[in-house]
This record gives structure tokens, C-alpha cells and sequence, in this order.
């Protein structure tokens, strides 16, 4: 049977992203989605940043449905029944647009549609369910009874990668490199939006939670707000879900924090309209899969392109760019007429030169680093509880706000060596 050039494997947006530069260059290119459309298997949190991949996009995401550019930063610390909060905006973030919040089924599908009026065929429902070889090299794919030759496969099939893992370049993994999200899309009016959350007219805001959100287990909660909608959200560390003794099921937390007073008046009134869940991968740089082989080349999560900075979570734009640059290596290879690894190893040299591998690398201690039961159990405690001391006024005279403070602080261990060793550790993050 003759062979097609490029079968995509996942229409998520690193495999679309990898099709759109593919694209109008006289290729046969085909993205397999086995959801009912691209979007609807797909769950972020989400804000995409748009700066770093503006570069390799070209007119990619021109006229995209982005719902509202980032121009409120928070962050809480969740005590048992008291919270801290930072609340950061500035003029920069207001003028620029660096980041925007998506929603998945709306933005995906928009660049399927884009794609298909390109002549790429978009075929969703259909699972891809192996690999075809000759010899060891990668040849096409095996959908049901259909086979499907191609000359070169992209793994674009998300974090759990049957399509890397077919190939032999995915690594071992252990539940502590991944972590489960859940999320609501709740709905309220963009008025209700605006006023709750202190913004203009497509102003949005990002929200991280610590803490009490997943009762000191490793993860946090996130809020978005869209256009009309809310999307809130928990992920929680595999792993640590696991250990929880007694056990406690995800969904729990998630309306424990919707539950919580500091979400409950945000949310009021909404009507949630979607329920998703998904997992993400959380080891980092070191848990990367081999991202090239002979006739195979793997992008974003399914070659573990996430990374969880703490005060932030990006996948979608290094999704996107390793989609990209995977076809620009296509692309080259073609001109060739050589798909072999050695060919096809430019992408990794490729990522190397960009913000992917390089802020994977920078970034290779943060699942160490945030390997400490401390982050979610000890300083979302202790944090507030400082605040409170201070703020609270009672009816015996006041002390000193020092004098509280340093008491405080010396009781709680805070000036401890351990404490000041984790704070020393910040450098190596
Ligand atoms: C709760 C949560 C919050 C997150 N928050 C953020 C955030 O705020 N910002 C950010 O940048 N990133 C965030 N991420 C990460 C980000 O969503 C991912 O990194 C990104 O979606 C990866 O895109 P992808 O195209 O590689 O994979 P996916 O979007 O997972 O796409 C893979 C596609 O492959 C399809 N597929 C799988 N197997 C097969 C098969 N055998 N045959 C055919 N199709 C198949 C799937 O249906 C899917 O459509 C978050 C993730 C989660 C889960």
C-alpha cells in the first residue's frame, strides 16, 4: 500500500499545532483524534502564554477564540479556616497580553476548523491502537482493522503516550511523575466577572491555591475566569493520593474547596456546565521521553513537555512549539527523502536552541524542590496565622506587632536550620 507522509496521532494542540505548519507545503498529512472532536477529550487549566512561542506560530492562533488576557495574578495560602493572599497587577501585564485563558473544546476544535479549510484531514472517533513496523523502524499506524502507512508518525497523543510507549521511547515512570486535575467550567455573566474579580471588559484573572485545598497533599487548586465562565479546578499528586490514609476520593476536595468562604462568594450563583478530569505530567525535565527514533518523532505531553513552576503551570505552549518544530524537522527530512533517527534527531537539537528544552532544563529541581510535604502543610499553616496574630485585635491591650511576630515565628519553628535550609534551596529553583 502506498504510504501518506505524515499520520499525527492526537489532536490535541501539539499534534494540530504540527499540522498547521505542515500544512500548505503539498504534503499528505492526516491528525487521528479518537474524540468526538478535537477539544473534547482535552483538559487544561488554563492560560496559554502566548509570548514564547509568538516566534514559531506565524498566524496560527490569528483571530483565535482566547477568552480574557491575564492581567490579575494571585496567589493563597489555604490555612484550616483562614487564608493569605497575594494579589499582584501592574501596567505591563495590563498593556501587553503575555498570557490568555483558553477553553480546550473551544479553542482546539476553532484550529481543526482552520486546519480541515487547509486540506488536512481531521478524522475524529478514531483510536489509533499500534504501530506499524518494517524491520525497526516505525511505518504507519494500526487503527481497528484499518492500517495506515505512513512515512513518518507523530506521537501527538498526550501524557499517558501508548504511541512513545509502542515505540520504546517512553521511560519508566512511577506515580510520583504525574499528577490528576479536576475541573469545573462554571457559568456566570461577564458582568458578575468583572466586578468579582476587579477586572475590565477581557481582563482576566489567574488564580493558585495552596493548602487546606488539598489537605496538605502535594497539588494546589487554580481558578480562571473566560469570557462567561469560571474554570476551577484541583490537581493532586498521584502518589501522594495513593499514600492518603484513610483514603479520600479527588471529587471530595474539589467541593470542600468550592465549599470554602474565600470560593463560595466567587462562584455564587454559577451553574457549572462542564466536569472533567485528566492527568498531567509532573516529573520535569528528567522524566522526558526519547523524542525521536526511526519514522517516529514524540511532542508535547506525550513526551512530557509540562512543567509545574510552582507559581505557575505551562504545557500548552511547549505543546505547541514542540508541535511545530516537529514538522519544520518533517519538513527537512522530507527534502532528504530520510526519515531515519539520525535525521529526525535535529528536532531534539532544535528544542534545545528554544524556550522548551531550555526552560525544561532550568527547571529540572522543581519536582525535587516541591517534593516537601512543607509547601502544603506546614506554610500554608503557618503564613496566615502570622497575619492573623498580627491583625487580630482584642480586648487586652495590644503588644508589640514585632514582639508578636518574633514570638511567633520562634514557635513555630520558622527560624529553624531545617526551615532556613529550604529557604537557602529557592537558588536552585
Ligand atoms: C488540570 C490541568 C491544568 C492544566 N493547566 C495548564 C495551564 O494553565 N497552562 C498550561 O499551559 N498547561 C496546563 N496544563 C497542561 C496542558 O493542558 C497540557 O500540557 C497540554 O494540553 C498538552 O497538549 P497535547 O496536545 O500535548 O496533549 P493533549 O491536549 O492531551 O492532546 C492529546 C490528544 O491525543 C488524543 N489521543 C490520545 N490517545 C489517542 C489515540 N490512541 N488515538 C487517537 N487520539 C488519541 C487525545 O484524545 C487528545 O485529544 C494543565 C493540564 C491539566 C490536566
Amino acid at each position: 500500500m502506498e504510504k501518506i507522509d505524515v499520520v499525527i496521532v492526537g489532536g490535541g494542540l501539539s499534534g494540530l499545532a504540527c499540522a498547521y505548519r505542515l500544512a500548505d507545503n503539498d504534503l499528505q498529512v492526516i491528525v487521528l483524534e479518537r474524540g468526538d472532536f478535537p477539544g473534547s477529550k482535552n483538559v487544561t487549566g488554563g492560560r496559554l502564554y502566548l509570548e514564547p512561542i509568538k516566534p514559531l506560530i506565524g498566524d496560527m492562533l490569528e483571530g483565535a477564540p482566547l477568552e480574557r488576557r491575564v492581567v490579575r495574578e494571585r496567589w493563597s495560602l489555604l490555612g484550616d479556616n483562614n487564608s493569605l493572599n497575594i494579589d499582584f497587577t501592574g501596567e505591563r501585564l495590563r498593556k501587553t497580553g503575555h498570557s490568555y485563558t483558553v477553553l480546550r473544546a473551544t479553542l482546539d476544535r476553532w484550529l481543526s476548523e482552520r486546519l480541515m479549510e487547509k486540506g488536512v484531514f481531521v478524522i475524529p472517533t478514531k483510536r489509533v491502537d499500534d504501530l506499524i513496523w518494517e524491520d525497526k523502524t516505525v511505518a504507519g499506524i494500526v487503527s481497528g482493522e484499518e492500517e495506515i502507512p505512513a512515512h513518518v508518525v507523530v506521537a501527538a497523543d498526550g501524557v499517558l503516550s501508548f504511541m512513545a510507549e509502542k515505540a520504546g521511547l517512553k521511560p519508566k515512570m512511577k506515580p510520583k511523575n504525574y499528577a490528576v486535575g479536576i475541573k469545573e467550567i462554571i457559568e456566570l455573566s461577564e458582568e458578575k466577572i468583572n466586578d468579582r474579580f476587579n477586572v475590565e471588559k477581557d481582563e482576566g484573572c489567574a488564580h493558585l491555591f495552596l493548602g487546606d485545598v488539598t489537605k496538605g497533599m502535594f497539588g494546589g487548586g487554580f481558578l480562571y475566569t473566560n469570557k462567561d465562565t469560571i474554570s476551577l479546578g484541583i490537581v493532586i499528586g498521584i502518589k501522594a493520593l495513593m499514600e492518603r490514609a484513610p483514603t479520600i476520593e479527588a471529587h471530595t476536595l474539589l467541593d470542600d474547596f468550592k465549599a470554602r468562604y474565600e470560593i463560595k462568594r466567587l462562584i455564587e450563583g454559577g451553574n457549572t456546565i462542564e466536569y472533567s478530569a485528566h492527568v498531567i505530567p509532573e516529573g520535569g525535565y528528567n522524566t522526558i521521553s526519547k523524542l525521536y527514533g526511526d519514522g517516529i518523532l514524540v511532542t508535547g505531553d506525550a513526551a512530557g513537555f509540562a512543567l509545574n513552576m510552582g507559581v505557575t503551570v505551562r504545557g500548552m505552549e511547549f505543546a505547541i512549539a514542540s508541535g511545530i518544530i516537529a514538522a519544520e524537522t518533517i519538513l527537512m527530512a522530507r527534502q532528504k527523502g530520510d526519515y531515519s533517527a539520525q535525521t529526525l534527531s535535529s528536532y531534539e537539537a532544535r528544542l534545545r536552541e528554544t524556550f522548551v528544552l531550555k526552560d525544561m532544563m532550568n527547571c529540572k529541581d522543581m519536582p525535587e524542590f516541591l517534593d516537601n510535604d512543607a509547601f502544603f502543610t506546614y506554610y500554608p499553616k503557618y503564613f496566615p496565622h502570622f497575619v492573623e496574630k498580627v491583625m487580630w485585635f482584642g480586648d487586652q491591650p495590644k503588644e508589640k506587632i514585632g514582639q508578636t511576630l518574633w514570638r511567633e515565628l520562634k514557635s513555630s519553628g520558622m527560624m529553624s536550620f531545617k526551615r532556613l535550609k529550604e529557604l537557602y534551596s529557592i537558588k536552585n529553583i
